[in-house]
């Protein structure tokens, strides 16, 4: 090679080098205050190449009670399109969250109906949401794509389109039914939570002091065979310690906790133990960690308590005068915000000791996201909204989080799920589908 021509490549090199540099720096931003430059660039680079799902939010009801438009950038809530790709989140189950108030008369024990229900509305409910995530997805079909397996995610992001699917939040919403669980699967639904925060027709909930089955009953031990011969994944997010164990003792696949979080460190009755984390990790499945400050922090939690009792009357006098989303409703609850500030979020440092403890507990393959974002009323400082994502990325990385590890939290370890879900599906497609008998459905198990 002659010298010119030498002189030449090294200045092209020397350029090529100047640009990508300036590029990678104008693609990640600004690198944070107190944040490592180098680890910064190595962090936004690992989490916008790896898979990134999330299985918890609730923007779906946002779209559907309030009008929200995911299709542009939102100053309020959580996320939104824009957003989304801008935070490097690529598969979202959205929540088709059934709220206890459309529980109604459908609850056979004779207890009082919930003040403000609508009897038998509960399929209705999850229905209309449907609705909505499928309007928004047609509206935002150049972005978006509906999935049901994870062949059709693999399609979405092929196409470089966020992967949407859809969960049942409150497995009241089959109303006890095993054919309306059988009529969700055929409408896409992918995972199922066996309970919400009440008890139902067939499994108890965390969030009841008093059992009602003792775990699940018969119907509900069809209710997860179901599941797992449908290929829904069976989730065990929100139900009593003995419902989870029932689950785990009767389910044919992994199961997965959509929006979970460690209750060593935090002590919430809908967190799981170590114990249950050990269960888990045999059981091949994966715990998705909540981001809300209530489900990570102690701390946060006992000072919320004493706020929402401080502030009890004014809020529920707020609610009963403006409108819910109004202009009126934002600017009282300013004012009251002013007068009685509410507690600070915890540190961004405590949902990555959620993550890290389940490493350390049940081991790399068990771990993942569910942040119920647009559920909950506060998120650590830090993970502010979806676009913070990579900043979980670098934290993780900082603590010594090997980058293959990290690429596991974020997303792996939900898809193998969901594909080991898919397989055992296809195992069990001889076997019948499960029917309803009044005669045994409401027995209990196990001697109970
Ligand atoms: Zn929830």
């Amino acid at each position: 090679m002659r010298c010119e021509d030498t002189m030449m490549l090294m200045r092209t090199l020397l350029v090529a080098m100047i640009l990508s540099t300036l590029l990678a720096a104008q693609s990640h931003g600004p690198t944070p205050a107190g944040y490592d430059v180098e680890l910064w660039t190595k962090a936004w680079r690992l989490h916008h190449e790896s898979v990134v799902v999330d299985t918890h939010s609730d923007t779906t009801s946002l779209i559907l009670d309030r009008g929200f438009d995911m299709g542009k950038r939102s100053e309020s809530g959580h996320m939104d399109l824009p957003r989304i790709f801008e935070g490097g989140l690529d598969v979202q189950f959205y929540s088709i969250y059934v709220s206890r108030n459309y529980f109604g008369d459908e609850d056979m024990s004779g207890r009082d109906q919930l003040a403000g229900s609508k009897p038998n509305a509960s399929a209705r409910r999850a229905l209309d949401m449907m609705d909505g995530f499928f309007t928004t997805v047609a509206n935002n079909q150049d972005r978006m794509m509906a999935c049901f397996s994870v062949a059709d995610i693999d399609k979405a992001l092929a196409e470089g389109k966020h992967a949407a699917l859809m969960g049942i939040e409150g497995g009241h919403a089959i109303e006890g039914d095993l054919r309306l669980l059988r009529m969700f699967h055929r409408l896409g639904i992918r995972y199922i939570t066996l309970t919400h925060g009440n008890h139902n027709h067939f499994a108890d909930s965390s969030g009841e002091a008093v059992p009602r089955w003792g775990g699940l009953n018969q119907l509900g031990v069809k209710v997860v065979k179901e599941m797992n011969r449908l290929g829904v994944m069976v989730d065990v997010s929100h139900v009593s310690d003995a419902t989870f164990y029932d689950a785990l003792n009767v389910t044919r696949a992994p199961v997965v906790l959509s929006h979970s979080s460690a209750r060593k460190l935090c002590k919430h009755v809908r967190n799981i133990t170590d114990d249950m984390l050990v269960a888990l990790a045999k059981n091949g499945g994966v715990i998705m960690i909540n981001y809300n400050c209530g489900f990570l922090d102690d701390g946060y939690g006992r000072r919320r308590n004493a706020w929402s009792a401080r502030t009890g009357m004014l809020r529920q006098a707020i609610r009963k005068k403006h409108a819910a989303g109004s202009e009126e409703r934002k600017r009282a609850i300013a004012a009251m915000h002013t007068k009685y500030p509410p507690p600070q979020p915890p540190e961004l440092k405590v949902l990555i000791d959620h993550i890290l403890h389940v490493i350390q507990v049940a081991g790399a393959d068990h771990v993942g996201l569910g942040s119920d974002f647009d559920g909950v009323p506060c998120v650590p400082k830090g993970i502010d909204d979806v676009t913070y994502l990579p900043h979980i990325t670098y934290r993780l990385l900082k603590r010594g989080v090997e980058p293959r590890v990290v690429r596991k939290v974020l997303g792996q370890n939900l898809l193998r799920v969901f594909k080991q879900v898919e397989s055992v599906s296809l195992d069990l497609h001889r076997e019948k589908p499960y029917m309803n008998d009044p005669k045994t459905d409401r027995q209990k198990i196990n001697g109970r």
